[in-house]
């Protein structure tokens, strides 16, 4: 990444706290599960690390998710769970291959079969990922059977990353979905780089009317609802048609960086530090896919702050 874009304050993680929040809120717990549903838990210790989830069965367990972002990570969670439960864990799941959702989850290697989506096990193994490497994978939709409860996996392209699922446990109406809901403190994710707009606006309208869900679990923070699908997709349609709008009429980032202030979003947590690399972020996005307006300022193609003009020059042919 170029050091003028990064300049810009591309966040890296969903991490950051919320300013103001109590110094009893901004300290680390002690790592301890909480319920969810019946059967489902998630790990609570540093405020806003990746959730890890555990679905209990008479048959075994399933993980969804780790972080070694807090004292909460893999190798407290399998002595915790070794502690509690007289069966192991058979199944660990990644939502997708960001480091924070997943690191250090080969912990459970011994006993249980790791899944994912095809694509990222790819990020996994040629990245280098600290996790399990996935011994099963799927392409759009799998179903995990164990101790007489159902898990659907389900996979509707590429949002948040190109290779993250939604976890559905349905007859507890459990669903975890990381990174994609408005989380109660957080807005879902600080910044775009990893998204496919269109597919992440598409798959919120999906997840918002998926059946039997009563309790959205996000990637961040506590349980929350439906209706966090939506409040988010508005917030990305409001984002990407300012930030084009102004993009059309040849305002350079500086300048849409001022226009664009999503004043009616400003409740959303994490707002005041994230919005700046959202904007940005969303900007960089619709840049890199849309060929320019002919223009004879050229301010335009030659806003991309990378040194050299995107797109057609006026310096001969625009192949
Ligand atoms: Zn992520």
């Amino acid at each position: 990444m170029n050091a003028r874009l990064f300049g810009f304050g591309l966040l890296i993680s969903g991490m950051a706290l919320l300013p103001g929040a109590s110094a009893q809120e901004a300290g680390n717990e002690s790592p301890r599960l909480v319920q969810v549903s019946d059967s489902v838990f998630r790990t609570v210790h540093r405020p806003g690390a990746a959730n890890s989830h555990v679905i209990v069965t008479d048959e075994g367990l399933v993980v969804v998710d780790g972080t070694c972002r807090g004292d909460g990570n893999p190798a407290w969670l399998k002595q915790e769970l070794d502690r509690l439960y007289e069966v192991p864990v058979k199944y660990v799941i990644l939502s997708h291959d960001h480091e924070d959702h997943i690191c250090g989850l080969q912990v459970f290697d011994d006993t249980a079969v790791t899944v994912s989506h095809a694509r990222n096990r790819e990020h996994i193994v040629r990245e280098g990922r600290n996790t399990s490497v996935p011994d099963v994978v799927f392409q759009d939709e799998m179903e995990i059977h164990l101790g007489g409860k159902k898990i659907v996996l389900y996979y509707f392209g590429p949002t948040h990353s190109n290779n993250l699922i939604q976890v559905h446990f349905p007859e507890e109406g459990v669903l975890i979905a990381p990174d994609i809901a408005r989380a109660e403190r957080s807005l879902a994710l600080p910044d775009f780089r990893d998204s496919d707009i269109d597919g992440l606006i598409n798959t919120l309208g999906i997840l918002a009317k998926l059946d039997d869900v009563d309790i959205v679990v996000p990637g961040h923070w506590g349980p929350t609802t439906q209706e966090s699908f939506l409040e988010y997709r508005d917030y990305v349609v409001a984002l990407r048609d300012r930030v084009l709008e102004e993009m059309k009429a040849g305002a350079t980032i500086e300048q849409i960086l001022e226009r664009v202030t999503l004043d009616d979003f400003s409740d959303y947590g994490n707002f005041d530090i994230w919005y700046r690399a959202n904007v940005v972020s969303m900007w960089d996005k619709m840049y890199r896919y849309r060929e320019p307006n002919l223009d004879d300022a050229g301010d335009y193609q030659t806003a991309y702050p990378i040194g050299f003009a995107v797109g057609f020059t006026g310096m001969g042919s625009n192949q």
